[in-house]
């Protein structure tokens, strides 16, 4: 775990990387990538000999950290047994993962169908609720990320959609419910729980109920900030789909095994989705794997008629032994019980005590490893400390936000004005610890460009 200095080695990976690698979601002439050496655990380090402590969890998916031996021994296993294998078989590593992840999602959400990431899950999710319902609309949220893929960005509600946007017909979007910028002009929790529910029945309507096949909502928006529904919402949501025979899709890609400090965000709120979308976490990304977990209802429509749709590596045998294995680690190590508790007894006080101290912390939200700090021109107005989908000068004072955290040793999550505090989920209280007081720090570079 000692990061070693080779420049010209580093030098190397930057140089073809920068010759032949078309990144994601980059004007690939203003980007510099950080060439990275190594990760173990919860740091990862660069070719200089600088030590990263990974407050993002790559992109919120290293549950169980980097390189956990358990997990990289057992795809070494499988690759050197069954390395890969079609997906009309059954194969020990993939029915051994769909049996795990069955026994954790809960109610009767006991079929999983297994894709390569999250994207490809929401694909099949709205292709499963289109063909069992035999509608056509789907519902989602703004200030929401579905993925990539063409009916996954379509249903995503912030500005990745906007260049991808196809205008694909039966994408309807609605306001979910956000207390602190709330849509409803709320002022407490349960104005905005009932104001929420209240429009997406008004949406419903005038939609055509008849016409809906599904609402997807994650079950607690990540990208998009990190806001916890008010107690009711998504209980409202379930009853909505059932009086009106919609189906409830639940994104659980970014929420999902364990980030919460429970292993389904939804067991937070007692509700049981028809469709569960998961990927990242399952198994803390090591091999790509995504999936939907399927209720018995959904599953029963393609009993008898074929399931039109799949994916050459759907089940892949070394995704799927490193699930197996993730899902094990989590069991023996305790990593769900370990992020409720560092998240309560450790991040929540910790955060608190700095928004004292930090005029540019609008709000604190978040449970388990899953917190948003939402930073602030001004409290008292809220308005936000760059302005929505800011780039370039108008982005500065995020940018000297994270250049405070990287030079101190810490790789923040950054999404427009705010930065997620999303750790491994087994991080130690040491390492959490440590975190805080980098963004003690860095937070001070935002509070220059407070107007307080
Ligand atoms: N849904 C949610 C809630 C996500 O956070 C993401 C990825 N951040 C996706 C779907 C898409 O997953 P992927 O990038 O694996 O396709």
């Amino acid at each position: 775990m000692t990061p070693h200095v080779d420049s010209q080695a580093g030098a190397a990976v930057k140089a073809a990387d920068r010759a032949h690698v078309f990144h994601s979601w980059s004007a690939q002439g203003l980007i510099d990538p950080l060439a990275v050496a190594g990760a173990e655990g919860s740091y990862f380090w660069d070719y200089e000999g600088n030590r990263y402590l990974d407050f993002a969890s790559g992109l919120v998916f290293t549950n169980i950290g980097y390189q956990h031996p358990k997990v990289v021994a057992a795809i070494q296993e499988q690759a050197a047994t069954l390395s890969t294998f079609a997906p009309a078989f059954a194969v020990e590593a993939r029915s051994e993962a769909a049996r795990l992840i069955a026994e954790r999602t809960p109610g009767d959400l006991d079929k999983i169908f297994f894709t390569n990431g999250g994207a490809e899950a929401v694909e099949n999710a709205v292709r499963m609720a289109r063909l069992h319902t035999g509608r056509h609309k789907v519902l989602a949220a703004y200030r929401s990320y579905h993925g990539g893929t063409t009916t996954a960005i379509n249903l995503t509600g912030d500005p990745r959609r906007w260049a991808s946007d196809n205008g694909t017909s039966g994408t309807v979007h609605f306001w979910g419910p956000f207390l602190y910028r709330s849509p409803f002009y709320a002022e407490t929790e349960a104005q905005e729980c009932a104001r929420a529910l209240q429009h997406l029945e008004d949406t419903i309507a005038f939609e055509g109920p008849a016409a809906i096949a599904a609402i997807v909502l994650e079950t607690i928006p990540g990208t998009a900030g990190i806001m916890t529904p008010p107690p009711g919402y998504l209980a409202g949501v379930r009853e909505i789909c059932d009086r009106y025979g919609i189906v409830f899709v639940l994104d659980e890609v970014m929420a999902g095994f364990g980030r919460t400090g429970k292993w389904f965000a939804s067991e937070h709120f007692d509700v049981v989705p028809d469709l569960m979308t998961f990927a990242k976490g399952v198994n803390s990304g090591y091999v790509p794997l995504g999936g939907v977990a399927i209720s018995a209802e959904i599953a029963e429509t393609f009993d008898k008629r074929p399931y039109p749709g799949g994916l050459t590596y759907s089940g892949h045998p070394l995704a799927c032994a490193a699930a197996v294995a993730t899902l094990r680690v989590m069991e023996e190590e305790g990593v769900v019980e370990n992020a409720a508790r560092i998240g309560e007894t450790v991040i929540a006080p910790g955060l608190r005590e700095l928004a004292e101290r930090h005029p540019s912390i609008g709000e604190i939200r978040g449970t388990g490893m899953f917190w948003a700090l939402d930073l602030v021109k001004d409290r008292e107005t809220r308005e936000p400390l760059v302005p929505y989908n800011a780039t370039g000068e108008a982005n500065a004072p995020m940018a000297a936000f994270g250049a405070a955290c990287k030079k101190n040793g810490l790789w923040p999550f950054i999404n427009m004005n705010r930065t997620h505090v999303v750790p491994p989920c087994n991080v130690t209280e040491a390492e959490a610890k440590e975190g805080l007081a980098v963004l003690d720090t860095a937070l001070s570079a935002a509070d220059e460009h407070t107007t307080a």
